[in-house]
């Protein structure tokens, strides 16, 4: 998550920010989740995938594995970056979608396989 003051990066269990001091006041209350999962294809399954959200690297997305974040409330961009393109989705959750699952399979291009999102689960 960032800094609501000043945009640097925090973890979620951090009360103040290292970097301005500003208090962050994160609660169970305002974490939502984002996960992605990368489904089983035979096809284009050694293409690496890279999973960001809002610029942060959260790991590398194998075929047939899942990635999950916690994240607050609120917009967020997700992004799957394969070595030919990466494409990225907006997300915001709420009160009353406080999770998202994300389904991407990777799609035969001219040159390599790109990502593609097949759904977008809010739970
Ligand atoms: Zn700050």
């Amino acid at each position: 998550m960032k800094c609501p003051n000043c945009g640097n990066n925090l973890d979620l269990n951090q009360k103040f920010c290292t970097n301005c001091g500003t208090q962050t006041n994160i609660t169970e209350d305002d974490l939502g989740k984002i996960t992605v999962t990368r489904e089983k294809k035979v096809l284009a399954f050694a293409i690496p995938f890279e999973l960001f959200i809002d610029d942060s690297k959260i790991g590398n997305l194998p075929n047939n594995s899942t990635l999950t974040s916690q994240v607050t409330l609120g917009e967020h961009v997700v992004k799957i970056k394969s070595p030919e393109t990466t494409i990225s989705q907006n997300i915001t959750l709420s009160n009353d979608k406080k999770e998202v699952e994300i389904r991407v399979v990777p799609k035969m291009g001219l040159i390599a396989a790109k990502p593609k999102i097949t759904e977008v689960i809010f739970k």
